[in-house]
């Protein structure tokens, strides 16, 4: 039996709700033989789920995913086989989280105007010490009562396009895979359908361009999939010759319907995928 991985997940160091340590705990549980650990914006969740898989035999691909500029629906480059303690990413993140900071506070104006007062502290006392996401809102605003649900939060308040929305000020799609090829690592276009393409054409003109800017993979496998798109995915990456990739983009209890490994249950990525990424990533690496 192929061992199975599930290269896309998160941890308190951004908006998932285990700890680096607890992921990597139940990945073995769910016998998992590598994760990769692709938290927004920093890396600071590595050493700790790197140590963790050490102990228990899970193998942790050191990741990252990084926001870019798109004008359609959102781009999300993760990237794998990073080095952890890359300087120039780590300054990168920086900005990218002050930037976040900036939009944070904007979001709280906002909660406050339209009469569901949060403070910055009750947010960042569910992000767990970690980059402050639009999740640990949603969590406060259903703590709170303003919403039911998290789903509710989004769909009413914080999804593009709704009154609590900000945007983050991104990189470009050029830019954030550069920055991933210079720590050293691959660079990954996650959950495809998140470009909001309109068909297959249009999916492969946009993964075209990305590749053009050094793009190394797709994920052919998301938590969101249906059979019909990992399909076309696939086909995508064949005649684009991209590597695959996938995962469940596993956030814990912030997305609670996703199970790590197998996402909704669709999702089977299996140890292959991983080492045809190693092989491309090996080249890059600087000892
Ligand atoms: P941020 O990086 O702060 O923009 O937040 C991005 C996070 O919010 C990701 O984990 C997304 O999965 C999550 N997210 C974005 N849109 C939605 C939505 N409509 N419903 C639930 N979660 C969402
Ligand atoms: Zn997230
Ligand atoms: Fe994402
Ligand atoms: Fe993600």
């Amino acid at each position: 039996m192929d061992r199975l991985v599930d290269l896309h997940m998160h941890s308190t160091a951004s908006d998932g709700t285990l700890t680096p340590g607890e992921v990597v705990a139940m990945a073995r549980e769910e016998g998992l033989a590598a994760i990769a650990l692709t938290d927004h914006d920093t890396t600071a969740g590595l050493p700790e789920a790197i140590a963790a898989g050490r102990r228990l035999g899970v193998e942790v691909v050191p990741g990252i995913e990084i926001s870019a500029k798109r004008e359609r629906g959102t781009l999300h480059i993760v990237g794998l086989f990073i080095d952890p303690g890359d300087g120039r990413l780590e300054e990168r993140c920086q900005a990218l989280r002050a930037e976040r900071g900036r939009r944070n506070e904007r979001i709280v104006s906002r909660l406050c105007e339209l009469g569901m007062p949060v403070t910055l502290d009750e947010v960042r006392g569910k992000s767990g010490g970690g980059v402050i996401g639009r999740p640990h809102f949603a969590a406060v605003m259903v703590e709170k009562g303003y919403v039911a649900t998290r789903e509710e939060a989004f769909d009413r308040w914080l999804a593009k396009g709704q009154p609590a929305y900000f945007p983050k000020a991104l990189l470009d799609p050029a830019e954030s895979i550069a920055m991933i090829h210079d720590a050293g690592g691959v660079a990954v276009c996650a959950h495809p359908s998140q470009l909001r393409c309109a068909g297959e054409r249009e999916l492969e003109g946009a993964i075209a361009e990305l590749r053009h800017h050094g793009l190394d993979a797709i994920e052919t496998q998301w938590s969101t999939a249906t059979a019909e798109e990992m399909a076309l995915t696939e086909r995508i990456a064949g005649r684009q010759r991209l590597l695959r990739s996938g995962g469940s983009d596993f956030h814990g209890g912030n997305k609670p319907d996703i199970r790590m490994g197998v996402a909704r249950g669709q999702i089977r990525v299996t140890a292959d995928v991983l080492e045809a990424l190693r092989r491309a990533a090996r080249p890059r690496a600087r000892t």
